[in-house]
């Protein structure tokens, strides 16, 4: 499997109505790769600053991250300090402070540049493109973005989605960057301008996937505590990719099941804080849950009474 992701490694600082947590593990491609690691290896490039604690990517090592893509430079890392209230849909950015990936231009190591899925995780997409440039032959581009990025970098968001073949993002920021307010209209907005497919998470209500002739819908897990959302994204397209890296099958049937595969491991990130419940599940838990998931929505749809 030949999996590459870009995308931020921070320090995350979150509040939720069930507690707190202070300068944990977090970031998009810590995130995804925690959640991609359960289907096989994954090459990560990013940056930290000289204060990261880096001993605590060692559980990522071990499940197969290569880390050989990631500087370390002189600086502050990346934090992100975040709230959500009763809502657990969307998330309050309290503040973003950038520090390294500032002044972080990628130089991608040789072994990484033959990938063949790529996932540009959340972070400037001036980045996402500079990373982009230095893979030889894609056979899968996808990539994700939010509010941040569609505000201060619209002009280059737009110039990256010419070069990806899927898009994913929330309902909220499909809305802002599209300024379209319903979602179908949306989504054919963003497939007119470069993707093939657009992936559109609303939260605890499921996620969409769009092509230009078709629609699928899975829901979200109906979990009884949700605790900490952060990451939930992220985790979904870790679920997603690293399905599709490991299959190796770009079917309509099994994007649909790369889509439930990436519900799954949304619904897993969320029962903790930071990625501790990603290092904790086991394959067996996801098959389980993805079963489930197929009870969730199957149903006989005989209508001759
Ligand atoms: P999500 O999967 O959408 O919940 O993403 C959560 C992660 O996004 C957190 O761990 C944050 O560190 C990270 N994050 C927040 N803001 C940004 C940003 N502007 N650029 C890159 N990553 C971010």
């Amino acid at each position: 499997m030949s999996l590459l992701v870009v995308g931020s490694v921070a320090l995350d600082s979150v509040e939720t109505p069930f507690g707190k947590a202070d300068e944990v593990l977090g970031g998009s491609a810590n995130y995804f790769s925690a959640s991609a690691s359960h289907q096989g290896p994954v090459k990560l490039v990013g940056v930290v600053g000289d204060d990261y604690p880096v001993e605590k990517l060692e559980p990522l090592k071990a499940r197969g991250v290569d880390f050989a893509g990631l500087e370390r430079a002189t600086g502050e890392s990346f934090r992100w300090r975040g709230r959500y209230r009763h809502d657990l849909n969307s998330a309050e950015t309290i503040e973003t402070r950038l520090g390294v990936f500032s002044n972080f231009r990628p130089k991608l190591p040789e072994a990484f540049t033959d990938s063949e899925y790529v996932f540009l995780a959340n972070i400037d997409p001036r980045l996402q493109l500079d990373v982009l440039r230095q893979i030889k032959k894609p056979k899968l581009v996808a990539s994700d973005t939010m509010n941040f990025w569609i505000e201060s970098r619209r002009g280059d968001l737009l110039e990256l989605i010419k070069h990806v073949d899927i898009l994913t993002l929330n309902d909220g920021e499909a809305r802002q960057l599209t300024e379209q307010a319903n979602l179908v209209q949306a989504a054919r907005w963003i497939l007119a301008r470069g993707p093939r497919t657009v992936l559109i998470k609303k939260g605890e209500h499921g996620a969409f996937m769009f092509t230009k002739d078709s629609i699928f819908f899975a829901p979200a897990f109906p979990l009884e505590s949700v605790f900490d959302p952060t990451g939930a994204g992220d985790s979904f397209a870790g679920g997603f990719m690293g399905w599709l890296a490991r299959t190796r099958d770009l079917t309509d049937e099994n994007l649909k099941r790369a889509v439930v595969i990436g519900s799954a491991m949304g619904s897993f990130v969320v029962e903790g804080f930071s990625i501790t419940r990603l290092l904790e599940i086991t394959r067996d838990d996801i098959i389980r849950r993805v079963a489930e998931f197929h009870q969730l929505v199957t149903f006989d749809r005989k209508m001759d009474a």
